[in-house]
């Protein structure tokens, strides 16, 4: 095999790191910690912050600097509602998908409030950006929470969330798809169900959005979170999508930004990358999704034969995402485990399960019962390459048994 440093040309990806180039060949396989950038996303932030751009004004001044910036932000806007079924007034730009899970849950909590509502219903395996947030409004703003378990394959049963709504439910938050398992939930089967009642239900798409359809047209939430990152846009832009007509508070004072819900000045050249990934990733949604079961299958058949390795997640392909593959590794230990897999130029995610009575146990493992002395995640992508994953297919049972015989790995 070739000593080089991918960087496929054809589509644009450079896959290097902060430290010195890797003398491996790269098999990024952490594509749910973030994508490489899209050709397109690129050339948006070409074109506004390239040395040939003009100057970016801020998009609420009114000379023509900023009427630029302004039409880059509104088009941008334009551009993701369409893609998601969406009117353009229901679109936020955030800086990620932290800020959109914060505003809908803390937003939507206190609008709920001001009507006597202070009861949460969430999820036990939600990010730590609604998960958080929603510990929070319990321990500092006197909201009840109650937290809905998921079953053992990490989806959450919609009976169990209707059973814990209650006529003081101000907010229901349920992901789409789970970060680490990538298990998919019901969440079209809930919005219908919740539709009359006055919770505001918000769901967290974050990591689903690069292979599952997203059609607000059809789907009843009130908000939903979006990170531009994980679907090869840039990092530090993301998308709340909040529904006309549903009260919400701001979390930030400012400027006004945005109908006064999301205060700051437009970040008009992210903006516009966003929307580019927005655009591509639905485009090439589809084919991606059919592609990546294939490889995640290939990998788990290998892996899985190995003693000690257990597939995690739902059995059902319609119910978890095309692009994670979890298991659970006995006999190594977690980051042991990441970073030999680093050293040999596989990247991906790790962590200890929660039997290894670590500190760093995931509330996701641990909310499903996932055991084992390790988890790995490995997560695909746009970019993901049939040597890509022939060479973890090879790599990672190498290393699991140097690590199982104490061996050091190089
Ligand atoms: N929600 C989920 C499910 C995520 O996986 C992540 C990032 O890992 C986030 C929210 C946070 O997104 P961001 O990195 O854009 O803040």
């Amino acid at each position: 095999m070739a000593d080089i440093v991918r960087n496929p040309p054809d589509r644009g990806a450079r896959i290097d790191g902060a430290d010195a180039p890797s003398p491996k060949v790269e098999v990024y396989l952490d594509h749910a910690a973030s994508t490489p950038l899209r050709p397109e996303a690129r050339a948006a932030l070409r074109s506004w912050l390239g040395e040939d751009g003009a100057v970016v004004g801020n998009a609420s001044s009114s000379h023509a600097a900023g009427r630029r910036a302004r039409v880059a932000v509104e088009e941008a806007r334009e551009r993701v509602a369409t893609a998601l079924g969406a009117h353009p007034h229901d679109i936020v730009f955030t800086s990620g998908g932290t800020e959109a899970d914060n505003l809908a849950v803390k937003g939507l909590a206190w609008a709920g409030a001001e009507s006597g509502r202070r009861h949460l219903v969430v999820s036990a395996v939600e990010h730590p950006a609604v998960r958080d947030a929603a510990s929070w409004l319990a321990d500092a703003q006197a909201f009840t929470v109650t937290w809905v378990a998921p079953d053992a394959d990490g989806t959450v049963p919609v009976d169990a969330i209707l059973d814990a709504v209650r006529d003081d439910t101000a907010v229901v938050s349920v992901m789409t798809a789970n970060n680490e398992l990538g298990a998919v939930n019901d969440v079209a089967t809930l919005a219908d169900a919740l539709a009359d009642h006055p919770a505001a239900l918000h769901t967290d798409a974050v990591q689903a959005f690069a292979t599952l359809p997203v059609d607000l047209g059809h789907l009843r939430v009130d908000a939903l979170a979006l990170s531009a990152h994980k679907f090869g846009g840039p990092q530090g832009v993301g998308v709340a999508y909040l529904r006309r007509g549903v009260p919400i508070v701001p979390i930030a004072h400012g400027g006004g930004q945005d109908r006064g819900v999301r205060s700051g000045t437009f970040a008009a050249a992210l903006d516009a990358a966003c929307a580019a990934a927005v655009e591509a990733a639905t485009l090439d949604r589809a084919e991606l999704a059919s592609r990546l079961p294939g490889w995640t299958d290939r990998l788990s058949a290998v892996l899985t034969t190995l003693h000690g390795v257990r597939r995690n997640g739902p059995a059902d392909p319609a119910r978890r995402l095309a692009s994670h593959l979890h298991l659970s590794i006995d006999g190594v230990e977690g980051e042991a485990l990441t970073f030999a897999l680093d050293q040999a130029g596989v990247r991906a995610s790790g962590g200890a399960a929660c039997s290894s009575g670590s500190a760093r146990a995931s509330h996701v493992l641990e909310a499903a019962g996932v055991d084992g002395d390790a988890a790995l995640r490995l997560s695909l992508g746009w970019t993901t390459t049939d040597e890509e994953v022939e060479r973890a297919t090879a790599l990672v049972p190498e290393i699991i048994a140097k690590l199982r015989a104490g061996e050091a790995v190089t």
